[in-house]
């Protein structure tokens, strides 16, 4: 009797023990569930700060090239109306070369097209205009400044020999007319005899030094 209900007592005992342990054990794997259920939180949300993070350089550079190509466009699209003609005569624009990104002195870039020729070629305006100044530079030698007829872009000729006789500030000049020959002075360097030839677009016509400018090759090429 005794023996027995030791037995159930001991048995009692043991299921109790083992209770408290699988308990302990639930106890213990849930306690490691709930960290590790905490740690996969973490890492998705340190893995969508990236997601939102790619999308967002994606829409911030889709704007970025339609920014540049905004300021671009209008004087492509404003130029792109002109026909010019070749400002050297005799010169094909097949024997162009491109020298708009060239880098000069004093980290300048040349903003210009150079076009080799011989000395005393004459030079002629790209377009219809109005000569608005006749100026001797230390860097462009004799020049000539043309506006454009809707007044919108300058024309400058730079490395002169000479002015074509009769030209005076204020004359204004068909397309196509003499207006100069081409010679090394300024900074050309004695004998390199070019033409350089550059376009600005301007806001105020008066203010030619803050235009900005424009590639005149591709305009030249056409
Ligand atoms: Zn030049």
């Amino acid at each position: 009797m005794i023996s027995a209900r030791v037995r159930v007592f001991l048995a009692l005992m043991i299921g109790i023990a083992l209770l408290v342990v699988l308990v302990a054990f639930l106890q213990r794997r849930s306690g490691y569930y709930v960290p590790s259920k905490a740690d996969p939180p973490p890492t998705p949300a340190s893995a969508s700060p990236p997601d939102s993070a790619n999308p967002s350089p994606e829409p911030s550079s889709k704007p970025d090239p339609e920014i540049p190509s905004n300021p671009t466009a209008p004087p492509i699209g404003f130029v792109g109306t002109l026909k010019l003609v070749l400002p050297v005569a005799g010169v094909q624009p097949n024997q162009l070369l491109d020298t708009f990104t060239d880098s000069r002195s004093e980290g300048r870039m040349h903003d210009a097209i150079d076009i080799p020729a011989a000395q005393g070629t004459p030079v002629v305006a790209v377009a219809d205009g109005q000569i608005t100044k006749l100026f001797q530079s230390e860097r462009g030698g004799i020049t000539i400044y043309q506006l454009s007829t809707d007044q919108k872009l300058i024309f400058h000729y730079a490395h002169l020999q000479r002015y074509a006789d009769g030209l005076s500030e204020g004359k204004a000049v068909r397309q196509g007319e003499v207006i100069g020959f081409v010679g090394d002075t300024g900074n050309a360097t004695p004998g390199n005899y070019h033409l350089h030839f550059s376009i600005a677009v301007v806001s105020d016509p008066k203010r030619h030094w803050e235009g900005t400018n424009i590639n005149p090759y591709p305009l030249l090429r056409n």
